[in-house]
C-alpha cells in the first residue's frame, strides 16, 4: 500500500489576524491535500499598534478579579472575531460562545481557560471556513497534575482521535488538567501542540507558518541582510536558540524531534519561499561554513583565583554547589591553573551578589574573588565546521579585526558550536565582522 504524506500546518497569529490573513492560510491549506490537520493560534497583531487576542484576553480576566466593566475589553475581543467572520462571508455565528465565554469569566473562570479561548474561537472560524472538522484541545492534549505536559497520555488519545477525522481543525496553546480545568502552555505555546499533534499524526512533516521566511543566520538587527537559514539540525537550533534566536518556542521542539518528524517553518505572507527546514540529521561537509551566529548581552563573569587550585579535589564542585543554593545556573565554566571562571547570566545574580561571594570564599578559601558584569556572549554554530580546519582562527581574525578584545572561549565538546565572551560594546560590531568572515560578498 502507497503511503499517505501526511503534514500539520500551524499558523501562527499574525497569519489569523484578520480576515484577509485566514484567506491566505486558507489557500495554503486548500493547496495542499496532505495538509489534514491545521492548529491555529489566537489572533495576533495586524500591525505594530494592534492587540493580540490572548493579551485582550488577559485583560478581560484582570478587569473581573479587579472589579472592573467586562464590557469594553470583551466588546472588542467580540469586534476582532466578527470582522473576520464577516470578512470571510461565514454564516456561522459565535454568539452562544461569547455568551457563555463571557457568563464564564463573570463566574471568575481561571486565568488559563480565558486565555485558551482566543485559540478555541479561532480556530472554531477556521473549521468553518476550511470545512474541517473541529476537535478541542480540551480533549486530546492533557496535563498531568504536577501540570506537566502528559505526553503518553495525549498521544495514545490524539492518535486514535485522530484516526477518526480526515481533516480536522485543533486549537493551540491549551489542554486540560485531570480535573478537567482548562491549562494552557507557556506564551507562544501553540507551536507546542502543532508538535504534539504532528507526532500523533506520524505526521511526514510538521509546518509551522508564520511572518519571516524561516531563520535568518543572524539576528537583521544586528547583521543588515543576513542570509536565510535552508536547512539546520535540531542540536543547531538549540544552539542558535538558547543564544537568543527566536521563531519556534522551544519546547515545541522535543516532540516531533523525538518521533523524527522535520519542522518546516515557512511565511504565510510569501508562501513560495521553502523556508527553512528543521532536521534530525543533516549530512556535514568540510566547507567550514556556519550555520548561523547568535549572541546576547548580560552575562557576567565570577572569577576566583587560588594557588595550586588545580591540586585541590573538589574545589569545583563546591564553588557551583554555592550557585546551586542560590538557584543560579551557570553557562561557561572557562578555567586556567589557579583561576576558575563561572558565567552566569546577571539578573540570576540580583541582589545576591554579596552573599554569593562570601559563601565562595566560605567553601573554598580563594586568593580573590571577583565578579565583572557587561559580558556579552557570541555562539558560531555549524555543523560543516567540525571537518573544517581554521575556523576558530576565521572567528578570531573577525574579531581582531574590529579591535574586539576577547574575554572568552569556550569551543563546546560536541564542536559545531564556538562560544566567545566580549564586551558588552563591542559585541553588535563583532557579531557582524563574524557575518562578514564567513559570508563574505
Ligand atoms: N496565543 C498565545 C500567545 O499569544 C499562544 C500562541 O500564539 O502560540 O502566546
Amino acid at each position: 500500500m502507497q503511503h499517505e504524506i501526511i503534514k500539520v500546518a500551524k499558523f501562527g497569529g499574525s497569519s489569523l489576524a484578520s480576515a484577509e490573513q485566514f484567506e491566505k492560510a486558507g489557500a495554503i491549506v486548500k493547496a495542499d491535500a496532505s495538509r489534514r490537520y491545521v492548529v491555529p493560534s489566537a489572533p495576533g497583531k495586524r500591525d505594530k499598534s494592534d492587540f493580540k487576542v490572548t493579551d485582550m484576553l488577559y485583560e478581560c480576566y484582570n478587569s473581573v478579579m479587579e472589579g472592573r466593566d467586562l464590557s469594553v475589553p470583551f466588546g472588542k475581543i467580540i469586534e476582532r472575531y466578527s470582522g473576520i467572520v464577516e470578512g470571510l462571508g461565514l454564516k456561522l455565528s459565535l454568539k452562544d460562545e461569547f455568551d457563555s465565554i463571557r457568563s464564564a469569566m463573570l463566574h471568575r473562570a481561571g486565568r488559563d481557560y480565558v486565555a485558551s479561548r482566543g485559540e478555541y474561537l479561532n480556530a472554531k472560524i477556521l473549521a468553518e471556513y476550511l470545512e474541517f472538522d473541529f476537535i478541542d484541545a480540551s480533549e486530546v492534549i492533557f496535563f498531568s497534575d504536577n501540570g506537566n505536559f502528559d505526553s503518553d497520555k495525549t498521544n495514545e488519545i490524539l492518535s486514535a482521535v485522530l484516526r477518526r477525522h480526515k481533516t480536522a481543525v485543533i486549537p493551540g496553546f491549551y489542554g486540560s488538567m485531570p480535573n478537567g480545568t482548562i491549562k494552557t502552555f507557556s506564551r507562544g505555546g501553540s507551536d507546542i501542540t502543532g508538535s504534539i499533534v504532528a507526532r500523533a499524526a506520524q505526521a511526514d512533516l510538521y509546518e509551522n507558518w508564520t511572518d519571516v521566511d524561516g531563520f535568518l543566520m543572524a539576528d537583521p538587527r544586528i547583521v543588515p541582510d543576513p542570509k536565510r537559514i535552508d536547512t539546520i539540525t535540531y542540536r543547531e537550533l538549540r544552539e542558535l536558540s538558547y543564544m537568543g534566536a527566536t521563531v519556534l518556542h522551544e519546547d515545541a521542539i522535543f516532540p516531533v524531534r523525538f518521533a523524527g518528524i522535520p519542522i518546516n517553518i515557512r511565511n504565510t505572507n510569501a508562501p513560495e519561499s521553502n523556508g527553512t527546514m528543521i532536521v534530525s540529521h543533516a549530512p556535514s561537509d568540510n566547507t567550514g561554513a556556519i550555520t548561523g551566529i547568535a549572541g546576547h548581552k548580560g552575562f557576567s563573569v565570577i572569577t576566583i583565583e587560588k594557588d595550586m587550585m588545580n591540586a585541590e579535589l573538589g574545589f569545583g564542585r563546591r564553588v557551583l554547589e554555592v550557585l546551586e543554593k542560590h538557584g543560579i545556573s551557570f553557562e561557561h565554566l572557562p578555567s586556567g591553573i589557579d583561576t576558575m571562571s563561572v558565567i552566569v547570566s546577571t539578573v540570576s545574580l540580583s541582589e545576591n551578589r554579596d552573599r554569593i561571594i562570601n559563601d565562595i570564599c566560605a567553601a573554598v578559601d580563594p586568593e580573590s574573588v571577583s565578579v565583572e558584569d557587561g559580558i556579552a556572549l557570541i555562539a558560531v554554530v555549524g555543523r560543516n565546521m567540525v571537518k573544517a580546519k581554521g575556523t576558530a582562527a576565521k572567528v578570531f581574525n573577525a574579531i581582531t579585526r574590529v579591535g574586539t578584545n576577547i574575554r572568552m572561549i569556550d569551543q563546546g565538546s560536541c564542536e559545531f558550536n564556538i562560544i566567545i565572551g566580549v564586551e558588552e560594546h563591542d559585541f553588535e560590531r563583532s557579531m557582524r565582522a563574524i557575518y562578514e568572515e564567513f559570508m563574505p560578498d
